[in-house]
């Protein structure tokens, strides 16, 4: 291929990214990542990079697996593309609903299919309005999600988000969309006991529902675990609170287990891990560890049956597109015959969990959390206090660069560093990833000192 700088001018001049700016492209030019195997990206001029992200919080069973390029491949030949409307249907979509099913906790049995988790999230907020009006309750159209959140970049996913960047751009939230203050002690929980705090910030739920009328609201949405937001761990008291109020209220409870789903916490799906029931359950991300896309939204005996009942006016040209159903089919395949939940459970997550949480001895880092294999620390100017950076971000923004520079991939949001490496992590690659970790905090830490 052409040389870095190069492709670097090109994409600059060419290729509109995601959530960056004109200038840093110019200045700094993209990093080109060119192959992956495993847990290593290689980049354009050869270095390896340690993946502490897996992509984007999805390649579930790292890189470079030639069974799921094996698959791909056949179905394309095979059937690279039929659709799902009007009653028509094929084998990879099939088998892939019938597998979703069985591994779905409770009766979500169900799933309906999207090219990616902002999609699914859009099929959420039209099939809960819908499944309401169905009921003969068409005022139930309210939504209630949490500031900070993040479930999406389309018009409906990103109204559902709480991200106020978003928000302000391009007229969002859409109407009737409500939210609540997210469960996060570290930063918000002043010196209230943090269980006390979970339930707290729970009953801000019930507390929304009695100021809009129990009648008005539909549903609830929330990450078992805040992934974008931070990693944000809640206190153990809040999903309890949280299930009792939606089952109180009769409002639906989705799940948003984009990330969450397939692994992530040790568990197949995050709300497991954090002992919810839902209704209705966002999946994306990890369903084809990223090896194509699709996303869906896994749905409950009832919600099927109300939906069915007659014709949704909704779905996608590449709903349960045949070579993404039959990737991720492979995928669910790998991650199960091949014990990786498992192994994260039992193995490397307490291992991970362990070196993780060592962090906190280091003079930059005030909290280490972590659930499976996705974890946050949060940096501080001040050890012996929570109280944050003056100038929000930018210890974070130099970390994540300092991580780059030791070939380390971490997100940084605000002052939180992130990591949710591949799932296939082992313990010896743990020991590299939280070696450059340190590393990277030190070099930062240092460099906040001049
Ligand atoms: N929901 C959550 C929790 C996410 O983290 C994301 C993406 O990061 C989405 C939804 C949107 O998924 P996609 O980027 O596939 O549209």
């Amino acid at each position: 291929h052409l040389p870095t700088a190069e492709l670097q001018a090109l994409d600059a001049a060419h290729h509109m990214h995601p959530f960056t700016t004109n200038d840093e492209l110019a200045e700094k030019g993209a990093r080109i990542i060119t192959r992956a195997d495993g847990i290593y990206l290689t980049d354009s001029e050869g270095n390896e990079i340690l993946d502490a992200m897996a992509g984007l919080w999805c390649v579930n069973i790292g890189y470079g697996r030639d069974e799921i390029a094996e698959v791909a491949a056949r179905q394309m030949r095979e059937l690279p593309y039929y659709n799902t409307f009007f009653m028509t249907s094929h084998v990879p979509v099939i088998a892939l609903a019938k597998k979703i099913s069985e591994l779905a906790p409770g009766d979500l049995n169900h799933v309906f299919f999207a090219g990616s988790g902002s999609e699914a999230n859009d099929t959420n907020i039209r099939m809960v309005r819908h499944y309401w009006a169905e009921k003969g309750k068409p005022n139930k159209s309210v939504i209630i999600s949490r500031h900070n959140a993040y479930h999406g970049s389309s018009v409906g996913s990103g109204s559902l988000g709480g991200m106020s960047g978003m928000h302000a751009q391009g007229g969002l939230p859409i109407p009737d969309i409500h939210h609540i203050e997210q469960p996060h002690w570290w930063a918000e929980g002043g010196d209230m006991d943090p269980e006390e705090f979970g339930v707290q910030r729970a009953k801000e739920l019930e507390k929304a529902i009695l100021e809009l009328g129990e009648d008005r609201v539909a549903a609830f949405i929330a990450e078992p675990v805040q992934g974008a937001g931070g990693v944000i761990v809640p206190p153990a008291s809040y999903w309890p609170e949280i299930q009792r109020i939606c089952d109180n209220y009769e409002i639906l409870l989705i799940a948003d287990e984009v990330i969450c789903g397939f692994g992530r916490t040790g568990n197949w799906f995050g709300s497991e891990t954090m002992g919810i029931r839902p209704d209705i359950m966002t999946i994306a991300k990890g369903l084809s560890s990223g090896y194509a896309p699709i996303g869906g939204s896994v749905v409950s005996d009832e919600i099927a049956s109300v939906i069915g009942g007659s014709e949704f006016n909704h779905g996608y040209t590449y709903s349960g597109h045949p070579v993404a159903a039959a990737v991720a089919l492979e995928n669910l395949r790998i991650l199960e015959e091949e014990n990786v939940i498992t192994q994260v459970r039992d193995v490397t997550g307490p291992y991970l969990k362990e070196q993780w949480e060592s962090l906190v001895d280091h003079p930059l880092v005030g909290e280490a959390k972590i659930v499976g294999m996705m974890g946050s620390i949060a940096l501080v100017p001040n050890k012996n206090s929570r109280a944050p950076f003056s100038e929000a971000g930018t210890a974070g923004f130099i970390c994540r660069e300092r991580c780059f520079a030791n070939n380390l991939v971490m997100r940084h949001v605000g002052d939180r560093m992130i990591i949710s490496p591949p799932l296939v992590i082992t313990t010896e690659e743990i020991d590299v990833l939280i070696s450059r970790a340190r590393l990277a905090l030190d070099e930062c830490y240092a460099e906040l000192q001049k």
